[in-house]
């Protein structure tokens, strides 16, 4: 990208939108040149602060005209790379300011702009008597934007499932400054082709959300956790696919390996039992009919070898799933260098995988700490190396490859929620062109030229 382009194409934004929205100085690119993939730092040509439709509309009209890369960025919490600017020259376009809440009640949704965190429209639901269930362990940063753009799950999967589960309606502002509504903010609505999946999941590389209208849930009358530990860490595999065979529906069924419950306890010093690997449950209902599905699910993991035990005391309950949430951030302080998977397995080939893994980690000789939303068959082991060692490097990355080639034999995907990036391009390509084959990947080309013919939506990113 020529800096003439670049120069151009800032000063006409600063023009029509408002010089304050337009930083350039290099701390404020520094900020912007990495997301929490850590994996490479690219300073942007410039960023822009999105505070209104037309805030965005001027901006993908003047980089459009102009040639020059736009990065949608959310909370930047991104686990591969997805809002790096990777190439030389592009604009990041912040929609954090764009952060309103509407909850309403009466028809069952709650409007949310793209720059609220996931958690603010959580609170603003749960203050209504409902909750918004999708909930990434980042909920805390991560947007309703970025979100979507991910198609983020996170711990209450389970049964909530995962953002593309929850939207009625959005709004997405496309190259060239036009603004598209899809969808009706009402229950039901005759969809024609479904377009609104085609935004979830795009990582940006289509046109930029704006604002979107999301299911909202009733808040349950009673939440119970249970916890099962294990001497086996497959026999914690099969208590999951056991009560999800059965068709118990809890609404979180967490796994955590030996290695991360160890990680865990060392760096956030949370008080958890010894064991091989531990089940975290959360069964949700009328105060009726709750302790019954707990003990139906602490019934399977007992049959399964687990040792159980059930609560609904307020402070054990958030200790156990502050030890899961903070399970990433406990592994990338306990080791200089990480790489995260993000695997998705049929729940029938769950033990397959654990055993797989463990068989992995034994050939090669590193910690790779698992835990995961098991209960969707979705496992993040870490492979953890020390990136100063030349053969922990290159034996992290054979790991990295090989886990998620597992994953595509075993019938699952390279990525369940954190997306692709370009951390995990070549992997996807791989599953893309094994798995779907060449005619997915061209209708897509075609989707991407007719809304982005210049490519400047995130390139580097996805298969663009
Ligand atoms: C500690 C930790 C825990 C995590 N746990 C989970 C988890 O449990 N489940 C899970 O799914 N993910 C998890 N993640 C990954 C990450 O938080 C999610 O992918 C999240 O949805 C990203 O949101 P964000 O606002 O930070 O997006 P960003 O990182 O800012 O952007 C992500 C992608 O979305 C695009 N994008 C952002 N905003 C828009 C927009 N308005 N329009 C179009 N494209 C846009 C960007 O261009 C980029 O491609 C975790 C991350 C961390 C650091």
């Amino acid at each position: 990208m020529s800096g003439k382009y670049l120069d151009d194409a800032i000063s006409e934004i600063g023009r029509k939108i408002g010089k304050e929205k337009v930083l350039t100085e290099p701390e404020d690119l520094y900020a912007y040149s990495l997301d929490a993939s850590t994996e490479r730092r690219e300073i942007p040509g410039a960023i822009v602060r999105a505070y209104s439709d037309e805030d965005v509309m001027a901006v993908l009209k003047v980089a459009n005209e102009k040639r020059v890369p736009v990065i949608p960025r959310g909370g930047g919490t991104s686990l591969t790379g997805a809002s790096v600017p990777v190439v030389p020259g592009s604009i990041v376009l912040d929609l954090a300011p764009m952060n309103e809440i509407r909850v309403n009640v009466d028809d069952g949704y709650v409007m949310a702009e793209a720059g609220a965190t996931v958690l603010q429209v959580d609170q603003a639901c749960r203050s209504k008597g409902f909750f918004f269930p999708p909930d990434p362990a980042s909920s805390r940063s991560a947007t309703i934007g970025g979100a979507l753009a991910e198609n983020a799950g996170g711990l209450r999967g389970a049964k909530f499932g995962v953002m593309k589960n929850w939207v009625l309606a959005m709004e997405v502002i496309v190259p060239g400054g036009k603004k598209i509504r899809i969808g009706e903010p009402v229950l039901k609505w005759r969809w024609g082709p479904d377009l609104i999946s085609l935004f979830i999941g795009s990582e940006g590389t289509l046109g930029v959300i704006t604002r979107a209208w999301l299911r909202i849930y009733p808040l349950p009358e009673k939440v119970v956790r249970i916890l099962g530990v294990f001497s086996r860490l497959e026999d914690a595999g099969k208590s999951i696919s056991e009560i999800r065979r059965r068709g118990y529906v809890p609404m979180m069924l967490e796994l955590l390996d030996r290695e991360t419950i160890e990680v865990v306890k060392e760096i956030l010093g949370y008080e958890l039992p010894e064991g091989e690997a531990m089940v975290l449950s959360d069964v949700d209902g009328p105060i009726e009919s709750v302790w019954r599905l707990a003990k139906q699910v602490e019934g399977v993991m007992r049959e399964n070898g687990g040792r159980t035990r059930t609560s609904d005391d307020p402070e054990e309950m958030k200790q156990l799933y502050l030890a899961r949430q903070g399970a990433y951030a406990a592994v990338t302080r306990a080791y200089p260098g990480v790489l995260l998977e993000d695997i998705t397995v049929p729940l029938s080939k769950l033990v397959d995988a654990l055993k797989e893994l463990d068989n992995l980690r034994k050939e090669y000789g590193l910690r790779m700490p698992v835990f995961g939303h098991a209960g969707d068959g979705n496992l993040h082991p870490n492979i953890c190396f020390d990136p100063s060692d030349g053969d922990q490097v290159r034996k992290a990355k054979e790991m990295f490859r090989r886990v998620g080639e597992l994953a595509v034999r075993l019938g699952g995907a390279v990525s369940g929620e954190h997306g692709i990036g370009f951390v995990k391009r070549e992997l996807f390509l791989e599953e893309i062109k094994s798995v779907r084959g060449e005619n997915y990947l061209e209708l897509v080309r075609k989707v991407k030229e007719i809304l982005d013919p210049n490519g400047i939506m995130n390139p580097g990113k996805l298969w663009f």
